[in-house]
């Protein structure tokens, strides 16, 4: 179903502040599981060889064996694989997210699902909201951040980038079945 118009259905109610290296260490990869597309795929594939060093041990184990990707599907597309819990691609932070900041933009070899969390396509109502606790069936209800009463900052403001990402369409189709 293709997206008529961006609505961000809760951006005026719902707040968020994200606190990575200021007091959480990145709780949101852990059993991330993003699926990716075969291009998001061949984009990390090409930058394997500079992350791999950067990796926990048992991730780069895995990855050597048997690759990033799980056989588990998610939207028609395969996971990123997890080990001890934590996506492969953790260690004290996002290795993909340290690589390309390197590189001049932070979100460039980083899965859409991720760069755009906590923003979220509601495809059975076509819209995009913001994931809060108790909030459109979510099931994240012990993750702090998407706590309402986490902050006052608003997400509207916190996630302009997002919300801007989602205005171009680009992670429309990150959030629909292939
Ligand atoms: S989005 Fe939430 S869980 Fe993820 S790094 Fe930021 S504060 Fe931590």
């Amino acid at each position: 179903m293709a997206r008529l118009s961006l609505e961000v259905v809760n951006a005026d109610t719902a707040t968020f502040d994200c606190s990575f290296g200021r007091g959480c260490d990145g709780l949101c990869c852990r059993n991330g599981r993003p699926s990716v597309s075969p291009k998001e795929a061949a984009l990390i594939k090409k930058q394997l060889k500079r992350v791999m060093p950067h990796l926990r041990p048992s991730a780069r184990k895995i990855i050597e064996k048997e690759g990033f990707l799980s056989r588990r599907m998610k939207l028609g597309r395969p996971m990123v694989r997890v080990t001890d819990t934590w996506c492969v691609f953790f260690n004290k932070g996002c290795v993909l997210h340290k690589i390309a900041a390197e590189d001049g933009d932070p979100l460039m070899y980083k899965p859409v699902q991720c760069a755009m969390f906590p923003l979220q396509l509601d495809t059975d109502n076509n819209e995009w909201y913001v994931r809060q606790w108790h909030y459109k069936g979510e099931d994240w209800n012990d993750l702090f951040c998407l706590n309402p009463q986490n902050t006052k900052r608003k997400a509207s403001e916190s996630l302009a980038g997002e919300i801007a990402m989602a205005e171009t369409g680009v992670a429309d189709k990150a959030f629909l079945s292939s």
